[in-house]
């Protein structure tokens, strides 16, 4: 089977309520739909994330595509490594991930639908029969919040997820809330980089009083030695988020102890198998590994299901996205968690079937979409 066509849609998504975390409110975003065509027929789909506005992950994309045309998609090593050293990413090996991810995704659902089998199958098989996922709270008050964390409670999640660094008396007041309306509830709390070393130290201090399972990514990105710095500081769990992409990030975290918990997507580490390598490098340092959930359609969200259920160093109280847009573009399966959980997806490849009409309503809105407000 040989490579003949790779196709780019940039589809612009939706909130369906504005999305609040630290320093910013988000309506939506853009990601890139990238289809992987053969000479056998066989169609293979990914996206590619934070692409907003989406032009330069399309030029990207268009760039390394000629690499593919003629190759086999089972050369994803190769292919990958190839695209990363000949496409234009020299200094820029996180934005390279960000842009491939949804190349390899699509080679990997050409390789399951052309094997009549989901991907787990290709990655180690099952490790565990279902992924468990957090309620994600949204809101800007408290009130707003501690309506959502009801409804997280009520839905059956038993990890519930909000974020803080909104400023230190909003973070006491919301945190104070949903604790209060989530009971005994496993809590996560993400800073999203919120706080310099001296500030995380004294307000993970504060929020200790509300037993967060860990707090997440609480100082700035590039700094590996400010997270460390905090997490031996105090007595709370800390996860590594923004400072890591790659499976060299990985391996340095778990080098100087400077996480208790790495949160990654696959658009991070440039796909599944990276992902998957990663994710042994953490398991060596017997860390375990949270999925990052990024502006994403529930093609991702299948695909990292995929790829976690091959998983033995998964935490549970996954994070997940697709269920906050307006435009669900899957036509199937139902990826709604059920007390928290998703099972096996049995469909060949990836596992899913695009919405094809929906698809044609997000392309329509990429052009005039703002993603961003700084509140
Ligand atoms: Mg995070």
């Amino acid at each position: 089977m040989k490579i003949t066509a790779i196709k780019t849609t940039p589809l612009g998504l939706l909130f369906k309520e504005p999305y609040h975390w630290a320093g910013h409110c988000d309506f939506g975003g853009h990601v890139v739909v990238v289809e992987v065509q053969t000479d056998e027929g066989i169609v293979g789909i990914g996206e590619s994330s934070d692409a907003s506005p989406p032009d330069g992950t399309v030029a990207f994309l268009r760039g390394v595509s000629e690499q593919f045309i003629g190759e086999s998609p089972f050369d994803i090593e190769r292919l990958l490594r190839q695209a990363r050293c000949l496409g234009g990413f020299s200094y820029t090996p996180w934005f390279a991930n960000l842009v491939l991810t949804g190349l390899e995704m699509a080679l990997w659902d050409v390789i399951g639908k052309s094997m009549g089998c989901p991907v787990y199958q290709l990655l180690g098989g099952v490790y565990r029969e279902e992924v468990d996922y957090f309620g994600f709270l949204q809101g800007n008050t408290a009130d707003e919040l501690t309506r959502s964390a009801e409804d997280a409670v009520a839905a059956g999640f038993s990890v519930i997820y909000m974020k803080v660094g909104r400023g230190e008396e909003r973070d006491m007041a919301n945190v104070a809330a949903v604790r209060d309306g989530i009971g005994d509830r496993r809590l996560r709390l993400d800073a999203n980089e919120a706080w310099d070393v001296g500030t995380a130290i004294r307000m993970i201090n504060r929020l200790a009083r509300f037993e967060p399972e860990f707090v997440e990514q609480p100082t700035p990105a590039h700094s590996i030695p400010a997270l460390k710095q905090v997490k031996d500081a105090v007595g709370v769990p800390i996860a590594a988020d923004q400072c890591v992409f790659t499976v060299a990030d990985v391996y340095e975290i778990c080098r100087q102890r400077a996480a208790d918990v790495i949160v990654l997507s696959i658009h991070e580490t440039g796909g599944l198998l990276a992902f998957k390598k990663a994710a042994a490098v953490a398991e060596a340092a017997g860390i375990a590994i949270c999925l990052h959930g990024r502006m994403v359609t529930g093609i991702t969200d299948c695909a990292q299901h995929q790829v976690a259920l091959t998983l033995p160093n998964l935490t549970d109280g996954n994070q997940i996205m697709h269920q906050l847009i307006t435009e669900d573009i899957l036509a199937a399966p139902d990826i709604t968690p059920r007390k928290g959980k998703i099972g096996l997806l049995e469909r060949p490849g990836l596992g899913f079937e695009l919405d094809r009409d929906a698809i044609e309503r997000a392309k329509a809105r990429s052009g005039d979409l703002r993603p961003t407000q700084a509140i």
